[in-house]
């Protein structure tokens, strides 16, 4: 078996962001030479997530705001301890939910997504620069 470990800096462009980040995995996937084993995606972060959905513009713009405004009625109801420190618990609390990593099948050299999906990175505290580690298994 062949481990391929790779890192990819993904830069986000707003506070709450999402970001398809599929292509740094298929460019990995070819450099490993990789044809069947499992691609292991994780964000060494705790304020934003990994998910995998459409990349349709409207689609993303609800994920953003799911990402957004999910646990706002739990902050509104009593404030998060956690602001006292830097104020960003939603997005530590959200990026719980969404969870930090994704694995994805490959096959025939390829990531076997369905049709309509695609890798996110959401960003919930940012702009900043993050890192998706990238860890391909197979042969
Ligand atoms: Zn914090």
């Amino acid at each position: 078996m062949k481990i391929h470990h790779a890192e990819a800096t993904v830069k986000t462009g707003g506070h709450v962001t999402v970001e398809n980040v599929t292509h740094h995995v298929h460019a990995e996937l070819e450099r490993s030479g990789i044809g069947s084993g499992i691609a292991f995606l994780s964000v060494p972060h705790t304020t934003c997530g990994l998910a995998l959905n459409e990349d349709e513009r409207g689609l993303r713009e609800d994920i953003r705001r799911l990402a957004q405004k999910l646990l706002e009625p739990l902050a509104s109801a009593k404030p998060f301890l956690h602001n006292c420190v830097d104020d960003n618990a939603q997005a530590h609390l959200t990026s719980i939910l969404l969870g930090h990593s994704v694995a994805v099948p490959v096959l025939r050299h390829s990531l076997d997504l369905g049709t309509w999906q695609s890798v996110f990175l959401i960003e919930m505290d940012g702009p900043r620069s993050r890192t998706l580690r990238i860890q391909i298994l197979g042969e």
